[in-house]
């Protein structure tokens, strides 16, 4: 859930992420290993990552009130007001960067 998000603590590199199987699950791991990778060195550190995902999830939910709901929803409208999808190919900016 957190890919090429996670910065490490210790070195500030951002941290790449890895699964192993837990049973049956998927479960993510979070590994400094940019040293490791070019360097040769033993890999800064691993965060098994499943709860740390959990975690983060638990303060989306709760970030996600309908006050900022509302407010992204009029950021969307208005950025579909200012341009056509089909303005693309003319060039808007609006509409490259929303995902049009
Ligand atoms: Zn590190």
């Amino acid at each position: 859930m957190l890919q090429g998000l996670v910065m490490c603590a210790k070195c500030g590199d951002r941290m790449t992420v890895r699964y192993h199987l837990h049973g049956t699950r998927r479960v993510p791991d979070y590994v400094c290993q940019r040293g490791g990778i070019a360097h040769a060195e033993p890999i800064c550190q691993l965060i098994v990552g499943g709860e740390l995902d959990a975690a983060v999830g638990k303060l989306l939910v709760q970030a996600v009130t309908p006050l900022t709901l509302g407010v992204a929803l009029a950021v969307q409208k208005e950025l579909e007001k200012r341009c056509d999808p089909a303005a693309v190919v003319n060039g808007c900016p609006e509409a490259r960067f929303s995902g049009f």
